[in-house]
């Protein structure tokens, strides 16, 4: 009878960096509630709970992919939607007119409403009845633009002229904000989420946009602030307040672990830390991590787009601040943006921080890289390994007998849930096939790879473009490869 087991070595076994995924980001948070709160369709595809499959199969061989994606984060998709609004045209010179704008966006003819809109003569707006049904058909237009378009960023230059038609138009307004969101325009500024609370004071879309920009500038206390207001006026969705309730309490455990810390920048960095500890351990942090910066910000052809926060616990407080489990090294926590190493002896092993240390910083990397979009996580744990330096090694260095791996595609969600056994074998799994991409199409193809991802694309389809393989073959061929060298390691 063959024997399915991966054996391990325990003194390799410490190499291994292993993390734990928090809370869901605020990000993915803002997106479903902003679509609970614009008020539109809103589709759920709720996957069941995670399943593991064990192997069962003998010999190195990878299983097909089943039909449904047990391991695969539950995914919410969610089509936005704009707010169109009911036009009343008054009596005017100018009625018959708009009221043949408003057919041809309802008809579609978008060009055409939009050319006649703006040939509008400026008289015509005198007249504050004309003045707020202009305003409106240029929202209209704008949620025509961007239902034909598919994006609500689509719609941007139409909302921002209804509004400066009517500043008071709230739901131009809100429309004007969820377009500039989704096109991370720099136009989105405070002011005008200040504004937007006061034009549309129930709506809790301002406040989560703000509570985002103070967790990326750790102040934390603020974010809670608006967390609770988002809360207060999300009375009428309870998935909307339960999410809210667990984000604040998350931030809350966060905030006070790091009440007291005190924070040193470097050029890329902020590193916070409890000031008891040693000043001498700082130091090397900020100097491991600024060589980190420049020699896998060139390797992945990206460097962050802003100061990466880097946080020191002890031991303990490591711990209980990320509820870690006990065979976690480091994280980076998405959600609040920020990487968090226990550093308690951490100069007497220079080469074990050195390594959390990479090996986070590649994760904070990519998530900046993606820009919300996703990473199978086999790919995320397997380059911060190989960029961390002092990789652990390839699986045929742990094969006693035969083995049956898990199906990359099992691995592309979130492995929080994973029981440590199966985590093992996933990091190593990532660790293998990783080595292998980079190793035979090189990391030119990987960062063709991680382009294509951050613009949105599927990851079989991204595969296929970039590194002109199909996925499945990808893992046949990394699997033949394993087997070749463990059967020249048997000879
Ligand atoms: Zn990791």
């Amino acid at each position: 009878m063959p024997h399915f087991i991966l054996e391990t070595k325990r003194t390799t076994m410490q190499t291994l960096q292993t993390e734990r995924g928090s809370v869901g980001t605020l990000l993915g948070l803002l997106v479903l509630i902003i679509a609970l709160y614009v008020g539109h369709q809103l589709w759920l595809k709720h996957k069941g709970p995670r399943r593991l499959e064990v192997p069962t199969t003998a010999s190195m061989s990878v299983e097909p992919a089943p039909q449904s994606t047990d391991l695969i984060d539950e995914q919410v998709h969610i089509e936005l939607a704009p707010t169109p609004q009911p036009v009343q045209i008054p009596t005017s010179p100018y009625a018959a007119m708009l009221t043949d704008i408003g057919q041809m966006i309802e008809q579609g003819k978008l060009q055409e409403a939009q050319s006649k809109l703006q040939a509008l003569p400026p008289d015509a707006l005198s007249d504050m009845a004309i003045r707020l049904n202009v305003a409106t058909l240029w929202n209209n237009l704008g949620v025509h633009q961007a239902q034909t378009a598919g994006t609500m960023g689509a719609g941007a230059f139409a909302y921002k002229t209804a509004v400066s038609i009517n500043s008071r138009n709230s739901t131009a307004y809100m429309n004007m904000v969820l377009a500039y969101w989704e096109l991370k325009d720099p136009g989105l500024t405070t002011e005008m989420l200040e504004e937007a609370m006061r034009v549309a004071p129930e709506n809790a879309m301002p406040h989560l946009i703000l509570a985002q920009r103070f967790i990326e500038k750790d102040e934390l206390s603020n974010a809670t602030t608006h967390l609770e207001h988002a809360k207060a006026h999300s009375v009428d969705s309870p998935q909307a307040q339960s999410f809210l309730n667990n984000q604040i309490a998350y931030i809350e455990k966060a905030r006070k672990a790091e009440q007291n810390f005190h924070a040193r920048d470097s050029s890329h960095f902020t590193v916070k830390y409890d000031g008891g500890e040693d000043y001498a351990v700082w130091t090397r942090v900020l100097e491991i991590l600024e060589d980190a910066y420049r020699d896998i910000g060139q390797q992945l052809g990206h460097y962050p787009s802003k100061p990466i926060l880097v946080v020191l616990h002890t031991r303990q407080s490591f711990h209980n601040a990320t509820s870690g489990p006990a065979w976690s090294d480091g994280l980076y926590d998405p959600s609040l943006g920020r990487i968090k190493v226990p550093t308690q002896g951490a100069l007497t092993d220079q080469a074990w921080l050195t390594r959390v240390l990479r090996h986070e910083f590649v994760h904070a990397l990519l998530d900046d890289r993606l820009q919300g979009h996703r990473i199978p996580q086999w790919l995320n744990e397997g380059l911060a390994m190989q960029l961390a330096g002092d990789a652990p090694p390839d699986i045929p260095a742990f094969i006693r007998g035969e083995v049956a791996l898990i199906n990359l595609t099992h691995l592309e969600g979130s492995w929080g849930g994973l029981p440590a056994q199966y985590a093992m074998v996933a990091y190593l799994e990532g660790n293998s096939a990783t080595r292998y991409l980079i190793d035979r199409y090189g990391m030119g193809t990987v960062r063709d790879l991680l382009d294509r991802l951050s613009k949105g694309e599927a990851f079989p389809a991204a595969f296929h473009d970039r590194v002109f393989i199909t996925y499945d073959d990808f893992q046949r061929r990394w699997v033949d490869t394993l087997n070749l060298s463990l059967q020249g390691g048997r000879t």
